[in-house]
């Protein structure tokens, strides 16, 4: 690995970052996932920060409350957002003083806020940058899912042309046969599928169910938001919604 990626995930790594991974996008493949307006950088640097003050609140007369559960996924999300601003700061001005150019695309929640970034969203995916950076594949519930801690991380990545070294691709899904994420659902919008990179862009959620039944939530959260299908995910959980 070069010193500038030791440094540049050490950097991150002493920040807060779980997770830090390079991936090399300059294959057609990858371009194909970006659009043409980036295709002069090269790498992807991935940043997971895990959801570890996430605690699932007591049951109530033997039920989850659900609201409550809700309201924590919601705020735990929102304090880990703002920390990985800090870090993609810090990673930037890292780059940039070394005369490299690069681009920092912040986690999906902060998207919906800014106009401009969430213009960006149209043409850029953390999922791209995950995957090429073999920290994770695409669950059958759509999000990005790690081995050591399952969906229960936020993600921002940092598009660069910077001379990191990368590491080697995830090229499928590891769900395997589970579809507890599929069960849960109570719309159905969780088709069932296997990532795979070959496949390209699939779709592996009803978009329209999943959203339609998201909207429904507005009113009690304040916001479209659902995690039925992230709490359903066994992956990750010991270590952290647990811990
Ligand atoms: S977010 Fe909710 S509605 Fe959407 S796929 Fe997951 S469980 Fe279904
Ligand atoms: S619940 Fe099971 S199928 Fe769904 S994303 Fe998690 S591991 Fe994959």
């Amino acid at each position: 690995m070069s010193p500038l990626s030791d440094e540049l995930k050490s950097l991150l790594k002493k920040g807060g970052a779980d997770l830090v991974g390079i991936g090399d996008i300059t294959g057609i493949e990858e371009k194909e996932a970006i659009s043409k307006e980036f295709h002069h950088y090269t790498r992807a640097v991935a940043i997971g920060m895990k959801l570890h003050k996430f605690k699932q609140p007591e049951k109530m007369n033997g039920e989850l409350d659900e609201h409550s559960l809700m309201l924590a996924y919601m705020k735990e999300n929102e304090d880990i957002t703002v920390k990985l601003g800090g870090l993609l700061q810090e990673a930037t001005k890292f780059l940039r003083k070394r005369k490299y150019r690069c681009m920092a695309i912040p986690p999906i929640a902060v998207a919906e806020e800014r106009k401009f970034i969430s213009a960006l969203y149209n043409l850029f995916s953390h999922k791209m940058a995950v995957t090429m950076s073999g920290l994770g594949w695409v669950g059958k519930n759509g999000m990005v899912i790690n081995g050591e801690y399952g969906p229960n991380l936020i993600w921002a990545t940092i598009l660069t042309d910077a001379k990191l070294t990368p590491s080697l691709p995830q090229l499928e899904s590891m769900c395997g046969e589970c579809k507890l994420c599929v069960i849960s659902c109570p719309v159905g919008a969780v088709l069932g599928i296997n990532w795979s990179r070959a496949r390209g862009k699939l779709e592996v959620i009803d978009l329209e169910k999943c959203s339609s039944f998201m909207s429904e939530n507005s009113d009690k959260y304040g916001r479209p938001v659902c995690g039925i299908c992230f709490m359903a995910c066994p992956m990750g959980a010991k270590k952290t919604r647990k811990g």
